[in-house]
């Protein structure tokens, strides 16, 4: 319709001129940690299937068969017709797998951030907010959408966590919100000095594990898993290392039952399909057995990393499967992907708004199916930092 289009039209102008128009582009996974980008095959080094099992023959054998089984979609919400036998077992197969009494699952990442954060909100009146610097988009916006100002500390700066929740110590109640592997930068939070100093200022820790399940902790747990009971609420994602699509809260049961009641993303939403639930019960199956392909990721990530400090790049504090290759200026991290497209190498820079100024970056993802060889290419295509 006309009326629309000219405020539209105005605001991608903005966002050109900026340099930030954003695109979309075809892909398409292939094993052995390449991609088919725009019709040509690449090595990829870009997205989150960590443990390659987005393309595993259990998950897409198991997504057939649950469709087959219980039909394309669930049919309504969780609490009118949506919740399957389907739903519990995989529930309960989360909970075992993250040694919590309880899970939920969600139909995103994105959308439990949204969805929860505003529910704890509502439940304790009064509470300050504390947030690392860095935390994912879906975490402030679940902040914005519940009403309340982020006490904002600096990246893993607990010292000044520890300082503010000092400060706010006669604040009703106080909730910690971090990553516990950070998306952007593949560094860790150190969970034994957050449980604790969140246990001695009476705070609720909540703790995103996108990057971490299926990768970090006991058997891929995640690294709330390390500090049993540190960490009350407890998300994290199936559409990285666990190949498919969706995400949990993992908790005590108290927690999921009010989830159930004051959640709107859960109550209002389409419970997420069978199809989905398949590759993700498929997935807990097979995760836990992956120790090999773990220590493989960490081979891979130590060898990238020596190879890019050895050419002049910082790589930040990651110690993780995310690797970033801190480039400084966005126009060079653009140019630099853009060199390494050419050589066939997938590698997504990153800019501001998602990472501070002056940080621009390649944000390099390895998986367990990557080898030696492509791990050597990449570092040798990136070459010296100028
Ligand atoms: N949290 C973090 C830390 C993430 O990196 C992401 C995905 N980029 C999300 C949440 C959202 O998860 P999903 O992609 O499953 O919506």
């Amino acid at each position: 319709m006309p009326f629309l289009d000219p405020f539209l039209e105005q605001a991608l102008g903005r966002a050109d001129a900026r340099g930030l128009r954003r695109r979309l582009r075809t892909a398409k996974l292939r094993d052995g940690g390449r991609i088919v980008r725009d019709g040509r095959e690449m090595i990829d080094f870009s997205s989150n299937d960590y443990l390659g099992l987005s393309r595993h023959s259990l998950l897409i054998e198991r997504a057939r068969e649950w469709a087959e089984r219980y039909g394309a979609g669930a049919g309504a919400s969780r609490l009118v017709t949506g919740t399957s036998e389907a739903h519990l077992a995989v529930e309960a197969k989360v909970a075992a797998f993250k040694g919590t009494e309880a899970a939920l699952i969600f139909g995103s990442g994105w959308q439990a951030n949204a969805a929860v954060i505003p529910a704890l909100v509502a439940a304790m009146p009064g509470v300050k907010v504390f947030t690392d610097r860095l935390n994912h988009a879906s975490m402030h916006h679940g902040c914005a959408a519940a009403g309340v100002r982020q006490v904002r500390y600096h990246h893993s700066d607990l010292n000044a966590l520890a300082a503010a929740l000092a400060k706010h110590a006669d604040a009703p109640a106080r909730l910690i919100l971090t990553e516990s592997v950070f998306s952007m930068d593949g560094d860790r939070s150190d969970m034994v000095r957050l449980s604790d100093i969140a246990k001695r200022h009476d705070a609720v820790l909540y703790v995103d594990e996108a990057h971490a399940t299926g990768v970090l902790g006991p058997r891929g747990a995640g690294l709330s898993a390390t500090v049993i009971g540190g960490v009350e609420v407890a998300m994290g994602t199936f559409s990285k290392a666990l190949g498919g699509f969706g995400a949990y809260v993992a908790g005590s049961r108290l927690l999921c039952d009010y989830l159930v009641n004051a959640s709107g993303g859960f109550i209002y939403a389409t419970a997420p399909p069978p199809a989905v639930l398949g590759a993700i019960d498929a997935a807990l199956d097979l995760v836990p057995g992956m120790d090999a392909e773990r220590a493989k990721l960490t081979g891979l990530a130590d060898r990238l990393r020596a190879g890019l400090i050895a050419n002049g790049y910082d790589v930040g504090e990651s110690s993780t499967q995310i690797v970033p290759a801190v480039v400084g200026e966005a126009d060079d991290a653009m140019a630099l992907a853009a060199r390494l497209e050419a050589a066939g190498m997938l590698a997504a820079a990153i800019r501001p708004p998602t990472v501070p100024a002056g940080t621009s970056r390649l944000r390099l993802a390895l998986r367990a199916t990557h080898d030696e060889a492509d791990i050597d290419r990449l570092i040798a295509a990136i070459g010296p930092k100028p």
